[in-house]
């Protein structure tokens, strides 16, 4: 039987019983379960707000484009980002119509705080950190630089539902964080995602922005049987980024098991690491100063990693890399910004199957597997 990277794992039932009162009560969309999983997920993760959106790419642009229009932002104004990261985090700069300058990584595979340092320029108005496979990285150093700088720091968390620093969900101190809730993501449901901004101002103009910039407030006021819902406003252009009843419904049933499921992550990860310690061909990725991390990926590194992939592949297993370095797309390649680190990451890291549906057997299958490598 093969092994594969990511099969998510769904609480059947549950979800199910979740998704039937959605039918039964003929309320699919916005509204009635995408309240309950706002609520219930500022219960577990301590955020004052959080908006239940339809992805994490929607969240990431909406993130920018909140700020943007705040502070009229222009084409030529810059946000700091990583090129080791989904190709998500770094469109959310161009929908946003705003200019991407790419930083180095240093072994935490996240943003090196002295190459953001040497990125800023009069012109930079904000910056992306992704929390990669679960990881802090130098999170808090790289916050502070931006609040000194008084630069905008958003958290990408798509690998960060459950991961906590302190015992609290890293990102409550940015000025906004956004996670992702798509189909492989370690609170799956099939797509959707929260966005979290530290103030209330954000939170509700954000939600009118999810809502093709509909003000919903204007009539609901005054009016309370619900005639004259059709006497709204709409102030300016917004998007149909919301999320639904029926994702909503599927995602507060996951929640509940999340923190569950990341430990026997991290069962699997301290499996990994006990049994890999003494190939001296690999590398650990170095998982700094956090004490719960949702491990949504496993990753190492070593100099021949095509040949290794192709090797596993062989023997039935089917690892990933998170990622190709973004400068390597040719859309990306001509922006601003060396990144030598991420470039040498980019063709040495691969990320070993971690999933719920994974027994220890399996894991010390692919470490067999991995001891044996070098003595074929
Ligand atoms: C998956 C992912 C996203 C996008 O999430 P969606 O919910 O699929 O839009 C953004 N950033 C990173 C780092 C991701 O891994």
């Amino acid at each position: 039987m093969s092994i594969q990277l990511f099969i998510p794992k769904f609480h059947v039932d549950e979800c199910l019983d979740g998704i039937k009162e959605c039918l039964e009560k003929g309320w699919t969309g916005l509204g009635f379960k995408t309240l309950e999983i706002e609520k219930d997920w500022c219960n577990y993760t301590h955020f004052n707000h959080a908006h239940f959106i339809n992805s994490a790419t929607s969240g990431l642009h909406l993130a920018l484009e909140v700020y943007k229009r705040e502070n009229n932002w222009q084409h030529d104004d810059e946000v700091i980002t990583t090129s080791l990261t989904f190709i998500s985090t770094n469109h959310a700069i161009l929908y946003a119509g705003l200019t991407p300058v790419f930083a180095d990584i240093n072994n935490t595979l996240c943003l090196d705080p002295s190459s953001v340092l040497s990125c800023i320029t009069e012109k930079t108005k904000a910056l992306i950190f992704v929390g990669i496979g679960g990881n802090m990285g130098q999170y808090e150093d790289i916050r502070k630089i931006c609040s000194q700088k008084g630069i905008i720091f958003i958290l990408d968390a798509a690998h960060m539902a459950g991961s906590k620093h302190m015992d609290k969900q890293i990102g409550t101190d940015a000025d906004v964080s956004v996670f992702s809730f798509q189909a492989v993501k370690n609170l799956p449901t099939a797509d959707a995602g929260m966005i979290c901004f530290k103030s209330k101002e954000h939170d509700e103009y954000v939600r009118k922005l999810t809502w093709l910039g509909i003000n919903k407030d204007t009539y609901a006021r005054t009016v309370s049987q619900g005639s004259y819902k059709w006497m709204y406003d709409v102030e300016e252009l917004g998007y149909k980024y919301h999320g639904n009843s029926i994702m909503a419904a599927i995602a507060i049933v996951q929640l509940k098991y999340l923190d569950q499921e990341n430990s026997y992550r991290r069962s699997i990860s301290t499996h990994y690491r006990e049994r890999l310690q003494d190939l001296d061909w690999l590398e650990f990725i170095n998982i700094t100063n956090i004490n719960e991390t949702s491990n949504h990926l496993f990753q190492i590194r070593c100099q021949d990693r095509d040949a290794l992939m192709t090797y596993l592949n062989n023997n039935d297993v089917f690892p990933g890399v998170h990622y190709r370095d973004n400068k390597l797309y040719k859309m990306y390649s001509s922006f601003k910004g060396d990144c030598p680190n991420s470039l040498k990451a980019s063709s040495e890291i691969i990320s070993l199957p971690v999933h719920q549906n994974l027994s220890l057997n399996d894991v010390e299958a692919v470490c067999i597997l991995l001891n044996n490598y070098k003595q074929k």
